[in-house]
């Protein structure tokens, strides 16, 4: 698991992958929507 933070409005939200070439994979974040990068927007890797 990643957590991730959206650059738009600065929530965290958490990432499932399978595998960690995140290339030019992208997230929706759940609170405003706002499309990003997963790859630019990690603030850390959670033990799943
Ligand atoms: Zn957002």
């Amino acid at each position: 698991m990643l957590l991730l933070q959206c650059p738009r409005c600065k929530k965290q939200m958490k990432y499932a992958s399978r595998t960690l070439i995140l290339g030019g994979k992208r997230k929706e974040c759940v609170y405003c929507g706002f499309s990003f990068k997963v790859k630019d927007n990690i603030l850390k890797k959670i033990e799943a």
